[in-house]
Parts: C-alpha cells; sequence; structure tokens
C-alpha cells in the first residue's frame, strides 16, 4: 500500500501544466499506481480549467494543459514506445509515462556499478537535472548522504527503509538538501528505484501559490 505520496503543491503544479517534466514524470510514474493522488489531480484540473474560464489564470497555455492531459490519460502501451520491444520484467515495473526515457529493457541497460551493492543507469542528464534508475542489492545499505538540491525518489518494485519509513511499490519520497539519509534496501529482493536529481533551487510555480491558498481554503 503506498503511504508516501507527492505533495499537493506538486499536484496542483502538474495538474495546470507548471511543473517541470523531470518532475511531472515522477508525479506521472507515481499516478500510474496511486489512485488516491489520481483523483487529487483530477480534482485540480478542474479547479484550474474553472479558474482559466474566470480568467484569472494567464499563465496556462492550452497547449500545456493538453499535454498534461495527455500524460494523465496515459499513453497506451504501444503508443508509448512504438519501437522499442521491452520484455515482460520491464513493463511490469516501468510506468507507461517512463518508458520512452529507456533505450530498451531493464536487462539490455547499461548499467554501472556505483557503490557497493549499487547500479545505475542515467536516463537524462541536462543541466542541473538527473533522471537515473538505480538498482540497489537486497539488504543494502546507501552511504548516508545529503543532496545539493532536491532529490525525488519513485520506488518501481522492491523497498527501502529510511529512518523510521519504510517505502514500497509507488512510494514517493523528496529529500532535500538539509535531509541526511541513509536507505536500506529490503532484505528480500532488489529495490528498482527512479530518481530525479534536481541541483537547481526549490518549485514554487507561480500558478501553484496562486492556487494553494484556494484549495486549502
Ligand atoms: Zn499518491
Amino acid at each position: 500500500m503506498i503511504t508516501h505520496h507527492l505533495s499537493e503543491e506538486f499536484l496542483v503544479q502538474y495538474a495546470n501544466g507548471s511543473l517541470p517534466t523531470p518532475e511531472a514524470l515522477v508525479v506521472a510514474s507515481h499516478l500510474a499506481t496511486c489512485t488516491e493522488c489520481r483523483d487529487s489531480v483530477e480534482t485540480f484540473e478542474n479547479i484550474s480549467a474553472v479558474l482559466m474560464e474566470d480568467g484569472d489564470v494567464e499563465a496556462v497555455t492550452p497547449d500545456a494543459l493538453d499535454a498534461v492531459l495527455a500524460m494523465i490519460d496515459g499513453p497506451a502501451e504501444e503508443e508509448a514506445a512504438p519501437l522499442i520491444e521491452f520484455d515482460r520484467a520491464t513493463l511490469e515495473v516501468i510506468p507507461p509515462a517512463l518508458r520512452s526515457y529507456l533505450g530498451g529493457s531493464l536487462s539490455a541497460l547499461a548499467w554501472k556499478r556505483t557503490g557497493r551493492g549499487i547500479e545505475e543507469v542515467g536516463l537524462v542528464k541536462q543541466d542541473d537535472v538527473r533522471i537515473s534508475l538505480l538498482r540497489i542489492r537486497a539488504g543494502q545499505k546507501v552511504p548516508s548522504h545529503t543532496h545539493r538540491g532536491d532529490e525525488f525518489t519513485l520506488v518501481l518494485s522492491g523497498g527501502y527503509t529510511d529512518g523510521d519509513a519504510h517505502f514500497v511499490k509507488g512510494d514517493v519520497s523528496l529529500a532535500d538538501s538539509a535531509k541526511d539519509h541513509a536507505p536500506v534496501a529490503d532484505s528480500e529482493g532488489p529495490c528498482l528505484c527512479l530518481t530525479v536529481r534536481n541541483g537547481a533551487a526549490k518549485l514554487t510555480g507561480p500558478i501553484g501559490r496562486f492556487l494553494n491558498p484556494v484549495l486549502r481554503g
């Protein structure tokens, strides 16, 4: 059961199309397994649409909203990656929104050992943003670390414990630069995660700020 969700701020920005692509990828991948957040996004979309009709929101272009709606609807599997044939194991753990970032099935990717019992494959490296898949051996402890920016982690399979919190498939964690953490993969099997590291400052979209008081009021 998913217990670690994305904050309302991210869902609002996702719904109105103002969330940058790397973070939107985390949200879309989370929504693939979380009905609760999917329902929230739908609500925020409706609010966003009403606000746009009222002319209160100017920053959202119709194109941006269409793009987001298309992502939420989730591309059909064959549409997501028409040229790549994924094996069953990959289709089972990689959400549709993430598939176009992979050049092939999980077993065929260029995994690099980045630590004891830890392998990583970079999917996107652009400016300050790094999108990767991380595979941690069963029971492996990831050395304690902090981040220069934010780090999103979404569990795709397996699970891990970080302090008092346990994360399983679909769970998301957001670690900022102030947080020192040392996750430990579950002993039952390897843990596969999507990570998005962002060296830039925190997200504070103008529309998100505008909408938050409305939504919480
Ligand atoms: Zn959720």
